[in-house]
């Protein structure tokens, strides 16, 4: 297959039985190269800067095995992403399990010919460490991103255990080292005990907008739509989605859950409220399947939002 020319295609339900051949991310043929895209889905096994539970290095291949129910046509967005958008499975960036350094090394080598096909990574993680990365090679081709972050966590914490990287500084980092926009940076979903009110003083510093979760809940998504909906024009923006901002009922196969968070129906529609903004990139972590309950329901989730994701950029064409 060339993908310069053709689009490439989920494999057909309807002649191969979902459940079957080797799983790849939707169904969609593994490449190794992503010239040619338009979007390039990544799996990056890394969970060496969590805290807690661990897990997340077992994301992708979970979140692929879910993803086989992904059918072609989005039907809340009315787009056929497989139709607008060349997308493959680009494989796994191949993490170093022992070494944060080395594995942010690999996710910039393997990120830098998908940003310079400029193809739009979607990766699956790993935990929250892994995105600065992320952003990082990114940074090279767009300068600072605007940034939609949904967490239960703020994540822009200083050092742990006194050094710099880990899942809980991943926003401060990338603020220091000019990767994303403060005035266009937004979390949604935060919540759940913190330290105190100075883990926000980082955000007076640098204009991050807060939606906590109960402006979710008390004021609606449209509410929290249309504040996102700021970012819309100003720029190419990325989507850090950390699955512990939906609730544990929701997603239990993650590292630090917080009770009292988004619903699965909450978090598609929150995504979908992106339609029209451009995006740069966008990730799903913090997806550790030994937690996960029987029905992968964390897995399953997971796979869908990376499908709004999916139909946010192939509406921005
Ligand atoms: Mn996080
Ligand atoms: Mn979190």
């Amino acid at each position: 297959m060339d993908p310069s020319r053709e689009h490439p295609k989920q494999r057909d339900g309807f002649s191969s039985p979902r459940f079957a051949q080797p799983a790849t991310f939707m169904r969609l043929p593994h490449v190794e190269s992503p010239a040619g895209l338009d979007v390039a889905l990544c799996g990056i096994p890394f969970d060496g800067g969590c805290s807690y539970r661990s897990g997340a290095r077992m994301g992708p291949r979970h979140v692929r095995e879910q993803s086989s129910l992904i059918r072609p046509w989005n039907s809340a967005l009315r787009v056929h992403p497989f139709e607008r958008l060349r997308v493959a499975d680009c494989g796994d960036v191949d993490a170093v399990p022992v070494s944060i350094e080395a594995t942010f090394a690999a996710i910039e080598r393997t990120l830098a010919p998908v940003v310079e096909a400029r193809a739009v990574p979607l990766c699956v993680g790993g935990d929250h460490t892994v995105t600065l990365a992320v952003l990082r090679a990114l940074a090279k081709r767009h300068g600072r991103l605007g940034l939609v972050h949904f967490d239960a966590h703020p994540d822009t914490w200083d050092r742990y255990f006194g050094l710099p990287y880990y899942h809980g500084s991943t926003f401060r980092r990338a603020m220091e080292e000019g990767l994303i926009d403060g005035a266009r940076s937004i979390q949604v979903g935060i919540r759940g005990p913190l330290y105190g009110p100075e883990d926000f003083d980082f955000h007076r510093e640098h204009g991050f907008e807060v939606i906590r979760i109960e402006d979710v809940k008390d004021r609606g998504v449209a509410s929290a739509v249309e504040r996102l909906r700021r970012l819309e024009g100003g720029g190419p923006v990325y989507v850090s989605f950390d699955v512990d901002a939906c609730d544990p009922a929701y997603a239990p196969g993650t590292g630090t859950p917080e009770a009292g968070g988004l619903t699965s129906y909450e978090a598609l529609g929150l995504v979908r409220g992106l339609r029209g903004i451009e995006l740069a990139g966008g990730d799903i972590v913090e997806v550790s399947p030994p937690y996960d309950g029987p029905g992968a329901i964390t897995g399953v989730l997971a796979a869908n939002l990376l499908f709004e994701l999916l139909s946010i950029v192939a509406l921005a064409r």
